[in-house]
């Protein structure tokens, strides 16, 4: 059967006739078309959401914790197939897209209990004989605008606390990654018609007619700045609820005291993970300069040591770029450092021995400047710029001098260090000894140009439920305080 979106409980090839051609970053063929969707499936799925929402946001939270259980089992069960086809679209190892699933049923899992464990909460009154409520409250149909990245995952940090919180969603995946989402169909069958919809398509044709509409109440969207800045200027005349999720330029600090036995690999995949396509990876290397030239000499070895190659095949460490424009960025940037006077230690270059597919070598860079684009933008590839710093002071500063404060991580077993750094680095997760690690029961999300909402935890649900005051005065008497005043 064709790939095809999923509105109201049911399978369609959409109104537009279009269809996204989807390739695989690694061979470059194509594997496969999704619908393309236009404003009039949007419509509909936003019809059927809303609808949904008046059944769902009264379903019992047991139940709905069942249902969610059920969503999670159905992740679980489908690991092989739909990571698979993450691999194929996608580009990363498989073994990774299996950690994609495992996250993403433990997501649902968290949720499915956390949804039904409070409403709100009971606060004192201010007089005896009234009742004072907080309320949380669904919001109604939330919009879920995902990347290529981490296609089900993101996915997942949305979807199970909108739903947990009693809202109805549609989801929009990337035009680059929309097959596997189109698979999920099958995991959501089981909850009410029209309570998860997904379509696929375009920013411009089905991601902007989702956030123009205004009966989306929460518009979640995890991808680049400039998208998201994009939508703020779209949905501000309707005062919609955003949740952004943004790009990143997270800094590295190792200290002198590292073990560069566990520091030169853990720098390493947190830079190099999905070939360095993860909002926190690591962009930026900030290594004390008493063991810099151990650390890079070790650093060049271990990344010359990894494996290239396409993600299906089970020896692979390090897979292919999603598609040439995101290429020919990390191209650009290595090329303008080196032109001021970088110098490149290993990569900085397409292997020669694939003719075809997005590879790029990993690459590591020195002699560096923090006026270099490589320093300051996104890379959003497998990078590993090192610079060298006298002071546990200078690393803070080099760490902070930037847009984004996505994520921050540290080498270190000075308990002065690390508490400086996370007291003193503006970002919304900060790593110490143990990069990337991501925790269902906390938060995750960035300060300043990162976006500022919340992912996962208490946070995370939060995000999705508007609060309510209920002042209740059960003897309801007149008051002394009311006019006339002269009396
Ligand atoms: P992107 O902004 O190009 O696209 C993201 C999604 O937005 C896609 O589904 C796309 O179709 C849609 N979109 C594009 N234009 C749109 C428009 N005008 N209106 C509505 N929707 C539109 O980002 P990408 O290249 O898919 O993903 C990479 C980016 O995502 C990086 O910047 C990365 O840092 C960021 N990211 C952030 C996080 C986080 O949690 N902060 C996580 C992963 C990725």
């Amino acid at each position: 059967m064709p790939y095809q979106m999923w509105i109201n409980g049911e399978h369609t090839s959409g109104n537009s006739g279009n269809v996204i051609e989807v390739h695989n970053p690694a061979t470059e063929d194509l594997l496969d078309t999704a619908p393309a969707a236009n404003a009039a499936d949007v419509d509909l799925a936003v019809t059927a959401a809303q609808a949904a929402f008046r059944i769902w946001k009264r379903v019992p939270a047991g139940e709905k914790a069942d249902l969610l259980h059920e969503v999670a089992r159905k992740l679980a069960e489908r690991t092989e197939d739909i990571a698979r086809v993450l691999t194929l679209e996608g580009g990363k190892p498989l073994v990774e897209n299996r950690d994609e699933m495992g996250w993403s049923a433990a997501c649902f899992r968290y949720y499915a209990e956390l949804g039904r464990n409070s409403r709100g909460r009971v606060v004192p009154s201010i007089e005896e004989s009234q009742l004072a409520l907080v309320l949380k409250e669904p919001y109604g149909v939330v919009g879920a605008i995902v990347p290529w990245n981490y296609p089900i995952l993101l996915m997942a940090w949305k979807v199970a606390p909108a739903l947990a919180a009693g809202n109805t969603v549609v989801i929009k995946p990337s035009e680059m990654t929309p097959l596997s989402t189109l698979l999920l169909a099958e995991i959501f069958a089981h909850l009410p018609p029209g309570v998860v919809n997904i379509v696929s398509g375009y920013g411009a044709d089905c991601g902007e007619p989702l956030v123009l509409d205004p009966r989306v109440r929460v518009l979640a969207f995890t991808g680049s700045l400039a998208t998201g800045q994009r939508i703020a200027q779209l949905a501000a005349p309707m005062m919609k609820k955003l949740h952004l999720e943004l790009g990143g330029k997270d800094a590295f600090i190792v200290a002198e005291d590292a073990d560069l036995e566990v520091a030169v690999p853990g720098v390493a995949w947190a830079a190099l993970l999905n070939a360095g396509q993860v909002c926190t990876s690591t962009e930026r290397v900030y290594v004390h300069e008493s063991i810099a030239s151990e650390f890079t000499e070790r650093i060049v070895a271990y990344a010359r040591g990894l494996r290239l190659g396409p993600g299906i095949e089970p020896e692979t460490d390090m897979g292919p770029i999603i598609g040439e424009r995101y290429r020919a960025k990390i191209e650009a940037q290595v090329a303008e450092a080196v032109s001021q006077g970088a110098r490149v230690l290993t990569g900085g270059r397409r292997p020669p021995r694939f003719e075809r597919g997005y590879f790029y070598e990993p690459t590591v860079l020195t002699n560096l400047s923090h006026a270099m684009p490589i320093m300051r933008e996104e890379t959003f590839g497998p990078t590993i710029p090192i610079m060298t710093y006298r002071s546990f002071d200078e690393a803070i500063e080099l760490a902070n001098d930037s847009q984004y404060g996505l994520g921050a991580n540290l080498y270190t077993h000075d308990p002065r260090k690390a508490k400086r750094f996370f007291e003193e680095v503006q970002a919304g997760t900060l790593w110490i000894n143990d990069p990337l690690t991501d925790n269902d029961a906390a938060p995750f999300g960035g300060f300043k140009f990162s976006g500022g909402s919340r992912e996962l935890g208490e946070e995370g649900l939060e995000e999705f439920r508007e609060t309510k005051h209920v002042h209740w005065d059960f003897e309801g008497g007149a008051k002394p305080w009311w006019y006339p005043y002269g009396k």
